[in-house]
Parts: structure tokens; C-alpha cells; sequence
């Protein structure tokens, strides 16, 4: 059977909401409608127990208490409040933050508005694998330091950073460890005990759940961590996010977190087949390369680069049959080589010729080998004529 185009290999930037998502949201669009916060009536209370439900179904997944979870519109909402929320809580403890150059754009930026309101935050540096070195963390460390942000995994590369090993050093200093966890949960078992993680983001879109849905994990014990909220109403999730819950997309987030307790360890090594195989067949080809550290790396992800190929020739000539990225989508406006493989030292032509696959659910082997086929054929279009009209090669 031929396979149906186009193919999507873009998960990290989204997913499809999984058919058993979409049907446990559908009832509280209509029939229970009610607000999450109605105390009077049945419509309240109906609405009231399915975001329950769906803080336990969200809370087990990453090993948290319901109570410990404090649910947003996503992942950029997170990092917004854990980052900002600390730093006006703590701000008689210190100013000093300790983040990292690869982290995603709403960490970043939001970093830069800290440091307008006179915060000190210190950029670490990857190695050329991706990760950053928890050494370097602990070095960085001052009397001033309240957190230390550091992402569960890129969404450019998949690199994985070493997590439990941050985690450590934040206990020893007793300082929050914040991770943007918006491309691991789901994907990889993401534990907030075993990692000693105090705050951590995540987004049901990432996940086979709804846009628009998400959730900041905030420890409760050991330490207790404290946020000024950034939103203030009716002191809706313990006065941490006010607002009218989005019950539908919840009640989805939550069946999203339950489907992926479940599967996900079957997922992944079903996916990490595929993402090697096509890996195995892109990298036989002459001059391409694996941005970032396979060893640490997430089971669906594959950043690759082919020298002497613009990616951005490859996406657009491949953009009607297979979805793909150069970079992120929250970055993909803009022309410039992605910031995170420049920091992990690539150079502007390598890093303008990397394209991102991220396969997900739906992604099939029929799929795996179209885009094998595909992309193979086109890069060796493209550099042949390359080679054909390049004045260096004298053959114009
Ligand atoms: N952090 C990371 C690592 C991401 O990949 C994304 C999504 N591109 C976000 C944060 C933002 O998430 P959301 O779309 O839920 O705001």
C-alpha cells in the first residue's frame, strides 16, 4: 500500500491528540460544561472531579503528589512562573540564577526579563555532545544563588542532561532545581523523587494531549518551594494561577499522562528502532553527521547534519510529502542558525544544514523508509547540482 503523504516528523514541536484523549475531553465541552470552581451545584462539582482525577492521572506519572501540581496553559506558562515566581519569592535569599545557553527560548527570555529587574543570571556552556557539565554548575554557585534551571531534554537535539546529577548538587546547597520537562515527560520515565527535582514544566501538546493544557510540578517537601504567582484573580491552584481551569483540556492532559504511564516504555523502544534505523541509513550517506550525545539522548529524536546541503533547501524541497524542522518551531522564523547547535560548536554552514526528525505514536516503518528514500534522494540531488554549478568545481 502506497503510504499516505504528507508525513509528519515534527512531534517535538507537536503531537496529534490521541484518539482516547479526544474522547475522554469531548463530554466537558458539552453535557459538563461547569466551572472547575462553581462550589453550588452539581455542574461545578462534576467539573471539579474530573479535574481531580486528572491532577492524580498527571501527578503519577512523574512521581509527585496531586496536591503538587499546579496546572497551566503550557509549557511557556511554566517557565514563566517557576522562573519569576522564585525570583520575587526568594528575593530576600538572593538573585542569582544558574541556568544554561541551550535552554528553550521562554526560559531564556524569561531570564533576561529577571535580569532587567536586577537578577544575576549565569549562561553555562555545553560540551560539543549537548550536555552541560554539573561540575561547572556547582562551581558556579554563590552565596546569592536561589536556582538552578536546567532543561530534562533539548528539543532541537533530544540530548538528555544529566538530571540526577544537578538534582544532587541542589540538595548539597540546598537550592530549587527547576526543569523544563516539556520534551521528556512522556517519552522517558521522568521521576521528580529519584531526580531530586523541586519545580519542573511540562505540556499536554507534546504528549498526544490537547494545546493549551499544561502543568508546573512544585514540591511540597524537601524543600518546600514557595512562587509568587504571576497571575492573580480568584486564587484558583492554591493561589499559584488564578484563572477558570480549562477542564476539557485537563480532563485530556490526564488521560494524555495515563495513556503514556502506560505505553511509554513500549514506545520507546519501538521508536528508538525506527529513529535508528533511519539514523543508520541518513549517516551511510557521506558527510552527515548526529548532533548531540547518543548516549543520552531521547528514543525519538535525530538531529542530523549534511554538509554541503542547506537545510533549509532539504525542508522546503521536502515540505509537501514530509513535515520536518531545521530547529524549533518557536525559533523557526528566524533565519539565523539555530543557537543551540551553535553552542554545542558547530559551525554556521553545519548548523544552517541540520534538519530535526521527531517521530512520535503514529509514526510508522512504511513512514521511517519513505523519508529514507526521500531525503537520501534529495541530498544527493542537491549536492550533485551543487557540484554542477559551483564556480569552484570550474564546470559553470
Ligand atoms: N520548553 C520546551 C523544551 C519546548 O520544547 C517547548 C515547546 N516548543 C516549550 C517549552 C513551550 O511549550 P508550550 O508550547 O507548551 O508553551
Amino acid at each position: 500500500m502506497a503510504v499516505k503523504l504528507p508525513i509528519y516528523l515534527d512531534n517535538n514541536a507537536t503531537t496529534p491528540v490521541d484518539p482516547r484523549v479526544l474522547e475522554a475531553m469531548l463530554p466537558y465541552f458539552t453535557e459538563k460544561f461547569g466551572n472547575a470552581a462553581s462550589r453550588s451545584h452539581s455542574f461545578g462539582w462534576v467539573a471539579d472531579e474530573a479535574v481531580d482525577y486528572a491532577r492524580q492521572q498527571v501527578a503519577r506519572l512523574i512521581g509527585a503528589e496531586t496536591q503538587e501540581i499546579v496546572f497551566t496553559s503550557g509549557a511557556t506558562e511554566g517557565n514563566n512562573l517557576a522562573l519569576k515566581g522564585v525570583f520575587e519569592m526568594y528575593a530576600s535569599k538572593g538573585n542569582h540564577i544558574i541556568t544554561c545557553v541551550t535552554e528553550h527560548k521562554s526560559v531564556l527570555d524569561a531570564c533576561g526579563h529577571i535580569e532587567k529587574l536586577g537578577g544575576e543570571v549565569t549562561y553555562l556552556p555545553v560540551g560539543a555532545n549537548g550536555r552541560v557539565d554539573p561540575v561547572a554548575i556547582e562551581e558556579a554557585i554563590t552565596d546569592r544563588t536561589i536556582l538552578i534551571a536546567v532543561m530534562y531534554a533539548n528539543n532541537e537535539t533530544g540530548v538528555i542532561q544529566p538530571v540526577r546529577e544537578i538534582g544532587e548538587i541542589a540538595r548539597r546547597h540546598g537550592l530549587i532545581f527547576f526543569s523544563d520537562a516539556t520534551q521528556a515527560v512522556g517519552k522517558i520515565p521522568v521521576d521528580v523523587q529519584a531526580d531530586g527535582i523541586a519545580l519542573m514544566s511540562f505540556s499536554a501538546h507534546k504528549m498526544y494531549g490537547p494545546k493549551g493544557a499544561g502543568a508546573l510540578y512544585v514540591r511540597r517537601k524537601n524543600p518546600r518551594v514557595r512562587l509568587t504567582a504571576q497571575m492573580d484573580g480568584g486564587g484558583h491552584e492554591r493561589g499559584m494561577r488564578s484563572g477558570t481551569l480549562n477542564v476539557p483540556g485537563i480532563a485530556g492532559f490526564g488521560k494524555a499522562c495515563e495513556i503514556s504511564l502506560m505505553e511509554t516504555e513500549a514506545e520507546g523502544k519501538r521508536l528508538r528502532t525506527l529513529r535508528d534505523k533511519l539514523e543508520r541509513a541518513l549517516t551511510s550517506l557521506e558527510g552527515v553527521t548526529v548532533n548531540g550525545d547518543v548516549q543520552h539522548r531521547l528514543p525519538h529524536v535525530s538531529n542530523l547534519s549534511f554538509s554541503d546541503a542547506e537545510g533549509d533547501a532539504l525542508i522546503t524541497a521536502l515540505s509537501k510529502d514530509i513535515a520536518l524542522a531545521s530547529g524549533s518551531a518557536c525559533t523557526s522564523a528566524s533565519p539565523e542558525p539555530s543557537y543551540v547547535l551553535k553552542a554545542m560548536g558547530l559551525s554556521d554552514a553545519l548548523a544552517h544544514s541540520a534538519l530535526r526528525f521527531s517521530l512520535g505514536r503514529f509514526t510508522d516503518d512504511e513512514q521511517i523508509d519513505y523519508a529514507i528514500r526521500a531525503v537520501s534522494g534529495l541530498v544527493a540531488e542537491l549536492r550533485e547540482r551543487n557540484t554542477v554549478f559551483s564556480p569552484a568545481a570550474g564546470r559553470v
